[in-house]
């Protein structure tokens, strides 16, 4: 039973702590975290320094990888729908899933699993 994840901080086993001292007597090092989940970095960073740490070792790879923008993108009617949902803070429900189009504000409904599926989208 191991779901543990390591955080992908380079230089996350270079910052002493406590929990970061593993090993037996004697033989202890400061090691990478290890963890069910994180908060930082869509679950892949144990904190924010990890997080920078990463981007600041691969960040221009990844952009460089991905596509770099060598032109500023354009908010038109036809990219402006974004999704939205109702949440009930009493009893925790969801409803009334939409996108909305932050330019018109025109609305339209969705399902939940059309809310939650990334791929998705009015935008054209
Ligand atoms: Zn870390």
């Amino acid at each position: 039973m191991s779901n543990l994840k390591y955080c992908q901080g380079t230089k996350c086993h270079t910052y002493y702590t406590q929990d970061r001292l593993k090993g037996t007597k004697g033989n202890k090092t400061n090691q990478t975290r290890r963890r069910s989940s994180f908060y930082y970095g869509n679950d892949n960073f144990c904190s924010l320094n990890c997080q920078n740490d990463w981007f600041n070792d691969f960040g221009d790879n990844a952009i460089n990888h991905f596509g770099r923008l060598h032109e500023p993108k354009h908010l038109t009617e036809d990219n402006a729908w974004v999704k939205d949902y109702n949440y009930n803070w009493n009893d925790g429900t969801q409803s009334n899933w939409r996108s909305v189009n932050k330019i018109t504000k025109e609305q339209r409904p969705l399902t939940e699993e059309q809310y939650n599926n990334k791929e998705y989208t009015l935008n054209t």
